[in-house]
C-alpha cells in the first residue's frame, strides 16, 4: 500500500490542530502507520528541506521548523501521496481552496501548518529520515471493502 510522510508543523502543534488534522485523514479512509511528537534538529531540518537550500527563505524555514515540536506521521492508502497534497491545499494559503487544511487554518506561506511528501521518491526519502522500520505499524487486517 502506498505511504506518505505528513507532518504537523510547529504552528499547527501550538495551535492545537493535531487532532483536527489526524481526524481529516482518518475520516477520508487513510490509515495511520506511524506517528510521534518530536523536536527536529537543525541537521534533520536541513536534510529534510535539502531541495530548498539555495532558496532565499531556507534559513527562515529551518529556524521555523526547529522552533517547537512537530507531529510526524506516516499514512497509507491508495493514492495517499497525491490525495493528501490535495487535502493540504496549495503551498501558499492565500491560494488554498476552502475545505483544505491550509485553506481553512492558515494565512501565510511561512506558517502553513502542514508538510506532505510531493512524490513517491520524496515519500520514501522522508519516511526513512523520520522513522525506523520498527516504528511503523503493520495492520493484521486490511481496512477492506468499506473503503476500496
Ligand atoms: P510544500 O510544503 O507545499 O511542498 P515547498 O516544498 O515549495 O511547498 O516549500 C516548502 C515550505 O517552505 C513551504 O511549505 C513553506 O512553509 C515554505 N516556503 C515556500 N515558499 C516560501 C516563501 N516564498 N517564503 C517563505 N516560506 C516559503
Ligand atoms: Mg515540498
Amino acid at each position: 500500500m502506498e505511504k506518505t510522510f505528513l507532518m504537523v508543523k510547529p504552528d499547527g502543534v501550538q495551535r492545537s490542530l493535531i487532532g483536527e488534522i489526524v481526524s481529516r485523514f482518518e475520516k477520508k479512509g487513510f490509515r495511520l502507520a506511524g506517528a510521534k511528537l518530536m523536536a527536529i534538529s537543525t541537521e534533520l531540518a536541513e536534510q529534510h528541506y535539502g531541495e530548498h537550500k539555495e532558496r532565499p527563505f531556507f534559513g527562515e524555514l529551518v529556524d521555523f521548523i526547529t522552533s517547537g515540536p512537530v507531529f510526524a506521521m506516516v499514512w497509507e492508502g491508495e493514492n495517499v501521496i497525491a490525495v493528501a497534497r490535495q487535502m493540504m491545499g496549495a503551498t501558499n494559503p492565500k491560494d488554498a481552496a476552502a475545505a483544505t487544511i491550509r485553506g481553512d487554518f492558515a494565512v501565510t506561506v511561512g506558517k502553513n501548518i502542514i508538510h506532505g511528501s510531493d512524490s513517491l521518491e520524496s515519500a520514501e526519502r522522508e519516511i526513512s529520515l523520520f522513522f525506523k522500520e520498527e516504528e511503523l505499524a503493520e495492520y493484521a487486517k486490511s481496512i477492506g471493502e468499506w473503503v476500496y
